[in-house]
């Protein structure tokens, strides 16, 4: 739980970090993408103008497989800019950790691949291209009867 005391906002401003196990963020694994790492965050929470304010960052890693070389891969996301805003605070102790984990949650990346330069596999043979370099491609242009019939259909 992250949370804070409202009470000693009212004197000062809070800084805050700490760690929540994986299970904070409540999003179930797949086979596509998991979560084990635990979730990190570092917030500055201060009293403004008709409320409180906190900002800070948060953030987990993730293993997923890659989308374009099937590839088991290990990630990081969150967020640096975490921004949130409450009116009328009350009570001695306010839980921040449903918005915390909303704000981390929609970070977590939608396109799974391991990096933005992945090769992915080949289309024809299906090896690994950041690996390995098939002859599949040098046999798509030049002696390649077909290629000009393509040409014709364009
Ligand atoms: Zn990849
Ligand atoms: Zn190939």
């Amino acid at each position: 739980m992250i949370s804070f005391s409202v009470d000693l906002l009212k004197k000062q401003d809070i800084d805050i970090q700490g760690e929540e196990p994986p299970s904070f963020l409540d999003v179930g694994n797949s086979e596509m993408i998991s979560f084990r790492d635990n979730v990190r965050y570092k917030l500055h929470i201060s009293l403004v103008s008709g409320g409180v304010l906190i900002k800070g960052c948060v953030n987990s890693g993730y293993e997923g497989v890659c989308g374009r070389c099937l590839e088991h891969f290990k990630g990081e996301f969150g967020t640096s800019e975490l921004c949130l805003f409450y009116e009328n605070v009350c009570g001695a102790e306010l839980d921040i950790s449903e918005d915390v984990r909303a704000a981390l949650v929609v970070e977590i990346p939608m396109n799974c691949i391991c990096g933005e330069n992945c090769l992915g596999l080949c289309p024809r043979c299906g090896c690994n291209l950041n690996r390995e370099q098939c002859s599949c491609e040098d046999t798509d242009d030049g002696n390649n009867p077909w290629s000009e019939l393509n040409k014709l259909k364009l």
